[in-house]
């Protein structure tokens, strides 16, 4: 059971299989998920179903998305041995519970969720529902989300307390309502300054080689008002300033701040900088996802395992709601058999 008072606390994150992922998903999400490894039991999976919500044309790239995805939580430093990582689509026990939550979720509900307008078929409307049975499912305690994302946290527990309200399992309540588990999520810009983001073509991939990184900071936009090098900037309204606050140290960061209002050091300089501190961080991701790349079953395997342990856990709960449902596979004698009239 998740709660046990001497257990840690489980923690339940999904990610979309967009493929291989960028700086912008390194600092919202899976920096915070390797730190969470060791303090909590943690349940990781890449969401190749909420993946078909939006690019179910064309399904060629979907499982090769998902091995990216994975290649690059290794690659982070999510680690086997201390986390459960896998694939959705392969614990179909999500989709069931999916189902049965389907028919107790009010559609005003969905009404409510920002996305809703954008909706243009069923598997969309319904994939808030989805992620509450993803979390449901392994009775997730805490949902790690940006203040943004808290909505959908509260959708979760409505979802839960519904279901507890109408079907009870030996007078017990099935699942728990699990909180919201703020992350720091900060601003990261990407090469145009927008927010970082596929769509926009701004990235910075956790696999670009070194001189790519450089290369793509070279071309950063900075603050407008340094057309040249004798005019004073200012860090706060530069997006080579957020990336130093993110990645650089504290010295580094103190250069910036002095260099760039004082009009003491050069763009190109200081672009240099941030290249250095984001080298750093790469470096080893990609020295750690090489052994993968080179071996992809090793990954595989390891999803597979994940699977394994997921579905364990969410056949379990199954049971459970079954049972509560009244729709348990276990035989049972009627009720008011015909032979008794
Ligand atoms: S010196 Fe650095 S922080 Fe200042 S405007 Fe140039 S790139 Fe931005």
């Amino acid at each position: 059971m998740p709660t046990g008072s001497n257990q840690r606390k489980r923690v339940l994150s999904g990610m979309r299989s967009t493929g291989k992922l960028h700086l912008g998903n390194y600092v919202g999400a899976l920096q915070n998920w390797v730190g969470m490894q060791d303090r909590y039991e943690c349940f990781f999976f890449v969401a190749d179903w909420h993946a078909l919500t939006t690019d179910y044309a064309d399904t060629s790239r979907v499982k090769e998305n998902s091995v990216e995805v994975l290649l690059d939580w290794l690659a982070a430093g999510l680690d086997p041995e201390r986390c459960t990582m896998f694939i959705q689509s392969h614990v179909p026990q999500h989709a069931e519970l999916h189902l049965l939550f389907s028919m107790i979720t009010p559609l005003g509900w969905l009404e409510r969720v920002p996305t809703y307008k954008d909706l243009g078929t069923y598997g969309f409307l319904g994939y808030p529902v989805l992620q509450a049975a993803d979390i449901l499912i392994y009775k997730g305690d805490f949902v790690p989300v940006g203040e943004d994302q808290v909505p959908h946290v509260e959708l979760t527990r409505e979802i839960a307390r519904r279901f507890n309200g109408f079907y009870k399992r030996n007078g017990t309540e099935v699942f728990p309502e699990p909180q919201p588990l703020l992350t720091p999520t900060p601003k990261l810009p990407g090469t145009d300054g927008r927010k970082m983001s596929k769509s926009y073509g701004n990235t910075i991939m956790l696999t670009d080689p070194e001189p790519v990184v450089r290369q793509k900071l070279k071309t950063m936009v900075t603050d407008p008002a340094r057309v040249r090098r004798t005019d004073r900037g200012n860090p706060d309204v530069c997006p080579v300033g957020d990336l130093h606050k993110i990645f650089s140290d504290r010295s580094t960061l103190a250069k910036v701040n002095e260099g760039c209002r004082s009009a003491g050091i050069g763009c190109i300089e200081c672009k240099g900088w941030a290249a250095n501190a984001l080298v750093n961080i790469l470096n080893p991701m990609q020295e750690r996802r090489k052994k993968y790349e080179e071996n992809p079953r090793l990954a595989w395997d390891i999803l597979e395992a994940g699977s394994t342990k997921a579905s364990d856990v969410a056949g379990k709960t199954m049971n459970e709601v079954r049972d509560a449902m009244g729709i348990s596979l276990e035989y049972e004698a009627p009720r008011s058999p015909r032979a008794a009239k």
